[in-house]
């Protein structure tokens, strides 16, 4: 166990499987009492139950407004406070523009962006008047560079970045930090769903010469939720082997 995040209450969205879960428990580890929200509640809960910290598992869908706001009602009534938010929670439906349907559009839009979007709305009042706080978004170096087949998540994860920027600058009067990260070719479901000649492909634009796992993500994830990046704002880790420099 550590302490860098000793008394420190985070949201992890999307925390019920790879990379979320995987924040969740490398925050615990460091003292955070961790709230994982997940539209799946039992992979919340199974998160939280591995946890050695106190925790809190919320059914959440974060392209809908009201159950934030409900969650992060709840973080309050529990702990007291919310002093790290960590978007997560993301989809792919990749297609060729072309091939692309509206449907596939939205739903990463309303997911990735617009869920982002409302997460730091609600979870930024209570930061707000506690005049402190983190907030961390999962983005891309899909975001970063583009990929073909992605134009859905690429300018999700592109607007993330956006959303970022410009949070940083509203936020810092109030000593709340806004940063991203952006990964590249990590394994997990998400991955695993490529075909071995994508996978292949992707990795052989990697100098590092091997996949990303989580905890390489986590790892940054913690080092901008903690004291540690103080003076760190407005800022995008590459967390990706070198993938795109
Ligand atoms: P994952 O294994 O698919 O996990 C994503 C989690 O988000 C799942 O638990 C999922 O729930 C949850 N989720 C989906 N829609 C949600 C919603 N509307 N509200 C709340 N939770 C929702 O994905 P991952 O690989 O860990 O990715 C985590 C983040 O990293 C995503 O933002 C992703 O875009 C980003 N990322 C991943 C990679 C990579 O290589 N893996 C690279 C770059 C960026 P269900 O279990 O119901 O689906």
């Amino acid at each position: 166990m550590g302490d860098l995040l000793a008394g420190k209450v985070a949201l992890i969205t999307g925390g019920g499987r790879g990379i979320g879960r995987e924040i969740a428990r490398v925050f615990a580890r460091e003292g955070a009492c961790v709230a994982a929200a997940d539209v799946n509640l039992e992979a919340a809960t199974d998160t939280i139950g591995q946890l050695p910290t106190e925790g809190l598992a919320l059914s959440m869908d974060v392209a809908d407004i009201a159950s934030v706001q409900a969650g992060v009602d709840a973080i309050v009534a529990r702990f007291g406070r919310l002093d790290i938010l960590v978007n997560n929670a993301g989809i792919t439906r990749d297609n060729l523009l072309i091939r692309m349907d509206e449907s596939e559009w939205d739903a990463v839009i309303n997911i990735n962006l617009k869920g982002v979007f409302n997460c730091c709305k609600v979870a930024s009042r209570p930061m707000m008047k506690a005049r402190r706080g983190r907030i961390v978004s999962i983005s891309s170096v899909v975001g970063v560079q583009g990929n073909a087949g992605q134009v859905n998540y690429s300018a999700s994860k592109a607007g993330v970045l956006g959303i970022t920027k410009t949070l940083a600058r509203e936020l810092a009067s109030r000593a709340i930090t806004v940063n991203a990260v952006a990964p590249g070719f990590i394994e997990t479901d998400m991955t695993a769903k490529l075909s071995p000649e994508a996978r292949q492909a992707m990795l052989s634009q990697v100098p590092l010469a091997r996949p990303g796992v989580p905890e390489d993500v986590a790892n940054a994830v913690l080092f901008l939720a903690s004291d540690q990046a103080a003076y760190v704002t407005g800022q995008v880790i590459q967390v990706n082997g070198g993938m795109a420099m």
